[in-house]
């Protein structure tokens, strides 16, 4: 039901947004070489907050200064640059700001930690105006606050052409509920958050649209039908919530992961590193019904959107078989397989019963 509640409300934020996404028509432009880059890296950070206890120091010095105390520190980093991970022809830069946290903080979800700090690096063109950092920037706060991580540093630096945003994610865990990509077992259930698919298919909509205005450049995008997988490309959330909920069922995963490449190449991962095998059962998967009618629409096997497209960001996760009453019927996670012997290999089980090998294929592979 809260889930039902928060994906409306993410809906219309999508909404608001899909007019304006095609482009940037904000008239105001100051150049960022006005300002020199003592005066940026001043605008740009002085907003910023510190709420983090371990946070003894953030920005202002040569570096930052954390204490954790007891606890166990997590990093992960991203690099995500203009024409290979994102395109500004669709992305409006405060989604894009917003996004490039969230996919960090995942990944620190990813090993039941919880996100404390961020660095945010970047590398701009003179082609963008101090108004665009700006909204990098608002989005960049927004999804800090949001998640509750103190912003401690970064670097900021031109390039020649495009722009390049790097963020590195801290977090914090006591060392015994840090869970690792190997600790599947045999018997293991396994277990996915929220839906997949949708924001791949959000980004089919997207590209289409943008072919449609490059045609016409006049034409307003009708989006309605697809405001849910739109929000899912353009403005996902990192599942912090899953180490709270599944505190709560006293459930401590045997093995997880992040969905960014896809659930069948997660799915390797966690097989790999674990050395088991899997079935992943078809009729199990969890699909958004708009997916199921956007698939329709464009003419694409669900299955193979759920199993491929990446970007949802939820995680993916084993459990001890014992923690099966604990956690069946609960409506933020579903049960889609189980791990077996290695031997047995990787399969989806089809409706028909037919078991067919799992291939790791990346997002990109499902127009090939
Ligand atoms: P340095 O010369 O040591 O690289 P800078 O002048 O680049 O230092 O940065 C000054 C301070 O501003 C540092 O604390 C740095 O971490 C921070 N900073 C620089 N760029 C960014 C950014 N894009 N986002 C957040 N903090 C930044
Ligand atoms: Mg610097």
């Amino acid at each position: 039901m809260l889930q039902k509640k928060i994906n409306k409300k993410r809906t219309k934020i999508a909404s608001s947004h899909a007019m304006t996404m095609i482009e940037d028509k904000s008239p105001q432009r100051t150049s960022i070489a006005q300002l020199g880059e003592f005066g940026l890296i001043d605008h740009l950070t002085s907003n910023f907050t510190i709420s983090q206890p371990s946070t003894v120091k953030g920005i202002g010095d040569d570096a930052a200064v954390l204490d954790f105390k007891d606890k166990k520190v997590v990093i992960s980093t991203d690099l995500l640059i203009e024409g290979v991970h994102f395109d500004l022809a669709y992305m409006p830069l405060k989604h894009l700001g917003y996004k490039a946290v969230v996919v960090n903080i995942s990944d620190i979800c990813a090993m039941n930690a919880k996100a404390t700090q961020i660095t945010v690096s970047i590398a701009v063109s003179n082609r963008f105006p101090l108004e665009a950092l700006d909204e990098l920037f608002a989005g960049i706060s927004l999804a800090a606050n949001e998640y509750k991580v103190d912003v401690i540093g970064g670097d900021t630096t031109s390039s020649q052409k495009g722009l390049i945003i790097s963020i590195t994610a801290i977090g914090e865990a006591d060392e015994n509920e840090i869970v690792y990509r190997n600790g599947a077992k045999q018997t293991d259930l396994l277990v996915v958050s929220g839906d997949i698919g949708s924001a791949y298919m959000g980004l089919q909509v997207l590209e289409r649209e943008k072919q449609v205005f490059q045609v016409n450049p006049n034409s307003q995008p009708d989006l309605d039908a697809y405001t849910y997988i739109i929000e899912r490309q353009l403005k996902p959330e990192a599942r912090k919530d899953v180490r709270t909920l599944l505190h709560a069922l006293e459930i401590k995963p045997t093995s997880m992961i992040d969905i960014s490449d896809g659930l069948s190449s997660e799915i390797m991962h966690l097989c790999k590193q674990s050395g088991v095998g899997c079935n992943l059962y078809e009729d199990k998967l969890p699909l958004d019904p708009q997916l199921i009618n956007v698939c329709e629409e464009f003419n694409i096997d669900s299955t193979t959107v759920a199993i491929n497209g990446g970007e949802d960001y939820e995680l993916l996760f084993t459990i001890a078989i014992d923690d099966f009453d604990k956690i069946k019927g609960n409506p933020n996670f579903t049960i889609i397989g189980h791990m077996t012997k290695e031997s047995e290999g990787i399969h989806l089980i089809t409706r028909a019963d037919t078991k067919i090998p799992l291939k790791a294929r990346g997002w990109n592979a499902i127009s090939e």
